[in-house]
């Protein structure tokens, strides 16, 4: 089985604009997931390349490496850092990847953050979770 056949039908998928942002927020209850068997993965929307701290070689390889620490698959669909937006492109990436992966639950990023990738990656998140319901 390939791994990407392994990871649809997930139990939890967590989402973030940028590498390190699911760990962050959210690391705790990923370990404890995968600690615990449950299917879970990270989905980020962007590898992070308008970070300021290191290349982002180094940053999609620590973030790798931070997942496996975790225990969990790392999945990156390389929208444009900082430049991503709610058209419906990016809503349909998104929500293919929904669709395929088939998360019972999504944890997406708050929707008030200083930060507007994050805000900007929760309307698209919350969106792409409810139109991947929908008859296709
Ligand atoms: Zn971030």
């Amino acid at each position: 089985m390939s791994l990407d056949a392994d990871l649809e039908g997930l139990d939890l998928l967590a989402l973030g604009a940028h590498p390190d942002d699911v760990e962050v927020h959210v690391g705790g209850i990923l370990a404890l997931a995968s600690d615990r068997g449950l299917k879970a993965a990270i989905l980020d929307l962007t590898s992070g390349d308008l970070g300021t701290r290191g290349t982002a070689e180094t940053r999609r390889a620590e973030a790798q490496e931070a997942a496996r620490i975790l225990g969990v698959p790392r999945l990156v669909l390389d929208f444009p850092d900082g430049r991503f937006t709610e058209e419906e492109s990016y809503r349909l990436r998104l929500m293919a990847e929904v669709r395929r992966l088939r998360p019972r639950v999504m944890i997406i990023p708050p929707p008030d953050d200083r930060h507007p990738d994050h805000r900007r990656a929760h309307r698209l998140a919350r969106e792409a979770a409810y139109y991947a319901g929908l008859k296709q």
